[in-house]
This record gives C-alpha cells, sequence and structure tokens, in this order.
C-alpha cells in the first residue's frame, strides 16, 4: 500500500500516519520529522533547512526530492509507505510521480485530512513544537493554500483524492480513513 497524506499544519497528519503504518504494515515518512532530526543532529542538511523551517517556509524541492527519493528505496518501504508532509509543492508531485513510474509502481490513495481553521490554530497552540509561534503558524497556513494546494489539486485531477473529516479524536478520524480506503 502506497499512500500520501494531506493536511494544513495542525490536520493530524503525524497521528494518522502512525496508525495507519501499524494496521497496514508499511513505512511510514514525515518529511518534518526528518527534517527536524537533520536539525537537531547538526547535519549539512539540517543547517540549509534550519531556516526555513524556522519561519514555516519550504525547504527547497531538490533537497526534500532527494530525502524520499532514498527513503522509499530502504528495505522497510518493501510493503509500501504512507508519506506525510511530502508533497507539498506541485514539483515535488511531480517528482514523486517520476520516481514511482520507474519503478513500476502507482499510488492507492491520496487522503486529505480537512479541519476547521480554528480548531487548527487551536491544536498548534497547544502543541508547543519551535515552529508552533503564531507568525510561523500564521505563515504555514499561507505555505500550505499557495503552495501544496496546488499538489492536491494535481491528484484531484487523476481521481485518487479521499476527503476525511478530521475533527473529532484521533481514533473516530481513523475509522473515517479506513473506511474510505476499503
Ligand atoms: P511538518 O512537521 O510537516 O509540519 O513540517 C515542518 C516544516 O518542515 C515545514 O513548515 C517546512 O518548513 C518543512 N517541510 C516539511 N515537509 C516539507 C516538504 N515536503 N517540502 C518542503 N518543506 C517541508
Amino acid at each position: 500500500m502506497r499512500m500520501i497524506l494531506f493536511g494544513a499544519p495542525g490536520s493530524g497528519k503525524g497521528t494518522q500516519a502512525e496508525k495507519l503504518k501499524e494496521r497496514f504494515g508499511v513505512a511510514h515518512f514525515s518529511t518534518g520529522v526528518m527534517l527536524r532530526e537533520h536539525i537537531d543532529s547538526g547535519t549539512k542538511l539540517g543547517a540549509l533547512a534550519k531556516s526555513y523551517v524556522d519561519n514555516g517556509n519550504l525547504v527547497p524541492d531538490d533537497v526534500i526530492i532527494g530525502m524520499i527519493e532514498e527513503a522509499i528505496q530502504t528495505p522497510e518501504s518493501a510493503n509500501g509507505f504512507i508519506l506525510d508532509g511530502f508533497p507539498r509543492s506541485l514539483p515535488q508531485a511531480e517528482a514523486l510521480d517520476k520516481m514511482l513510474s520507474i519503478r513500476n509502481a502507482t499510488l492507492d490513495a491520496a487522503v486529505s485530512l480537512v479541519v476547521d481553521d480554528n480548531e487548527l490554530v487551536r491544536r498548534l497552540m497547544g502543541r508547543g513544537r519551535a515552529d508552533d509561534n503564531k507568525e510561523t503558524i500564521e505563515r504555514r497556513v499561507q505555505v500550505f493554500h499557495e503552495q501544496t494546494k496546488p499538489a492536491l489539486a494535481y491528484y484531484a485531477n487523476k481521481g485518487i483524492v479521499k476527503e476525511a473529516d478530521g475533527m473529532g479524536t484521533p481514533n473516530e478520524v481513523f475509522e473515517r480513513i479506513l473506511a474510505l480506503l476499503s
């Protein structure tokens, strides 16, 4: 099973991806988590990414695309994978398509988690991550609308997007996603 999870910051992508990973026995890759690990351990990639992440901007596409291309080739991806936070721009979506087509692979689903703006801000403010301050949150929501929505539209055109109501408890949302996938 190969799927991507879309959703604004705070929509619950990471939480749902973990549950899906357990259920389907696939790998889970979060580009946000990968970038924070690079930043925390002081790698070259982390140093390059830091100012983008701190300001809520997208890290350059080539950096992110390289990271994902490596990840989907690892043995843990053999049964499939859930991508959380990637693709986040149209060039990233197109690059993913290329990576999959040269491997004769396709995506099974693109799930879009939909959560009210007020609830998004409430969740993010309660989370306490370094980039969860008011200014950065506003920028990340803007980036989502300007750069990530075109990637979502790209998959909608292919007819593989399933919208899940992301309001409610993690288990309620998980059940809705499972129903969409069945
Ligand atoms: P997240 O944990 O998904 O909210 O991502 C945190 C931050 O990492 C984002 O605000 C971006 O700065 C960066 N980031 C994560 N995924 C991507 C991506 N696919 N493309 C570019 N930047 C990303």
